[in-house]
């Protein structure tokens, strides 16, 4: 169970405006990281420019938080402009620290470049080897900097950004959607396998790209269409969009959406490449209800993500489906908490157990992962007290077993507890009455013929990935 216990960490959110009309984006950009939340909450930024204004002045402010604890004063209203990015961001590369926050913003012979990145390269420390042997000093330890000075150094020898960012794609290898603004332009890039996801929208005359088409919802603007693995689109003065794709493309049947996003990362209102976050998450319980079938008397799920697969898992086995949580939604974000023992803690006061939904009950329980299995153990420890006479745990993702080197930090080996132990061993260790696990030949049904990334469980990733050696080396630097 993920977000209560420190385990599997969001990646990033990334956002980005044209209005052709000269309006200021700064406050839709922050009202679409609102949004977008969810995959990040350890520092933001915005960063917006004035295209009818002197070409490629910048204004940006970055911090560490919330949106709503780093933009608390006149920050907004400082930021004119009516072309913009903005980025939410959980470290999943690069120490925590206010320099790694993003947009980066570069200034260079062409004027200025604004970049957000949701993903992580697998060749970065390769690249900024090469980079650093040739005189490059880089001010952040991300590897979204090694992206930008790729586009930059391409830029100087070509005619546009375009064929600026064409060319810098093709030395890069991993994951990224990105959003970037150029002096009068707004482009966004999907990283050939698709593995992050990353939305075109429309309000008006404003093109907006952004990582999740909730964000579209929460301004008010039309969800046009997913930006295509591999493809850059390039929004210009005019208001039109342009499409071009990568060099690099890979045919559809290697693509690699992440499945996590599916069953964990994606806010539950999202679409990604036409399938909807809800339906795929109940069709993840579905599967688990008929893999696992079991009498009880009511399914519940974990909230928030386990609580689809739980109406999912209710509605295959007909089993009444309830809420057995009150969520204290006032409670501090758990994992800024340094100590297990406060973690664990806060695990119990964010989440009570509704005694008389569960008490004389046969009960599943329905959760996305378990990590460390803390808090699951908790959580059926303090039904059983409630009165519960059975505990029976579904978990609509297979077991974590092999890191992730796309932008999602799955905990190493020895925290994952599903590396040390059997299914039997975890069952009895978490005190449930019995467990099952989705299957991984399962995950596809989620989403029927998308092409999927499924390496943390089954090891088979979609790329040459680098030994764990030189992954801690780049993480750590
Ligand atoms: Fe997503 Fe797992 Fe693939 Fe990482 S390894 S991209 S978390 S499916």
């Amino acid at each position: 169970m993920t977000n209560y216990e420190s385990g599997l960490k969001e990646e990033c959110g990334v956002f980005g405006i044209y209005d052709p009309d000269g309006g200021d984006v700064s406050r839709t950009i922050y009202f679409g990281l609102e949004a977008l939340q969810h995959r990040g909450q350890e520092s933001c930024g915005i960063a917006v420019s004035n295209t009818n204004g002197p070409k490629g002045r910048v204004n940006s402010y970055r911090g560490l938080g919330l949106l709503n604890e780093v933009f608390k004063g006149d920050e907004l209203q400082n930021l004119k402009g009516n072309i913009g990015v903005g980025h939410v961001r959980y470290s999943t590369s690069g120490a925590l620290n206010v320099n790694n926050a993003q947009p980066l913003v570069l200034n260079y012979i062409k004027g200025s470049l604004a970049l957000a990145h949701n993903g992580n390269l697998v060749n970065a420390y390769e690249l900024r080897e090469k980079m650093e042997n040739t005189g490059a000093i880089f001010h952040t330890t991300i590897d979204s900097e090694v992206i930008a000075y790729c586009i930059a150094r391409e830029r100087v020898k070509t005619p546009s950004i375009e064929i600026a960012v064409k060319k810098a794609v093709t030395q890069l290898r991993g994951a990224y959607a990105l959003v970037m603004m150029s002096p009068r332009k707004l482009i966004g890039v999907r990283d050939p396998w698709g593995l992050r996801p990353l939305c075109i929208g429309k309000r008006d005359r404003a093109y907006i790209l952004a990582s999740e088409s909730c964000a579209l919802h929460s301004i008010d603007a039309e969800f046009i269409r997913d930006v295509k693995p591999g493809e850059i689109v390039t929004i210009d003065k005019n208001g039109e969009i342009h499409s071009e794709f990568m060099d690099c493309v890979i045919p559809r049947e290697k693509q690699a959406r992440c499945i996590f996003e599916y069953i964990y990362f994606a806010r539950l209102d999202s679409k990604i490449d036409g399938i909807a976050v809800y339906d795929a998450r109940i069709r993840g319980g579905a599967s688990l209800a008929k893999t696992y079938p079991v009498e009880a008397d009511i399914v519940v799920g974990v909230p928030d993500s386990g609580l689809a697969a739980a109406q999912g898992y209710a509605m295959e086995s007909g089993i009444p489906f309830g809420i057995a949580f009150h969520k204290n939604s006032y409670v501090g974000r758990t994992f800024i908490k340094p100590s297990q023992d406060e973690r664990e803690s806060s695990v119990k006061i964010k989440l009570s157990v509704i005694k008389s939904v569960v008490k004389g009950k046969r009960v599943v329980l329905v959760d996305d992962s378990i990590v460390r299995g803390t808090t699951i153990t908790n959580l059926i420890h303090t039904m059983k007290k409630c009165g519960a006479t059975e505990v029976h745990v579904r978990i609509s993702s297979p077991p974590f077993l092999h890191p992730c080197y796309f932008g999602v930090d799955v905990p190493s080996n020895k925290q994952l507890i599903a590396s040390q132990n059997s299914t039997e061993e975890i069952r009895r260790r978490i005190g449930a009455d019995s467990l099952g696990y989705m299957q991984i030949s399962e995950l596809q049904d989620m989403v029927g013929d998308l092409p999927i990334c499924k390496a943390c469980f089954d090891s088979n990733y979609p790329m040459e990935v680098p030994d764990h050696e030189i992954r801690d080396a780049f993480e750590g630097s």
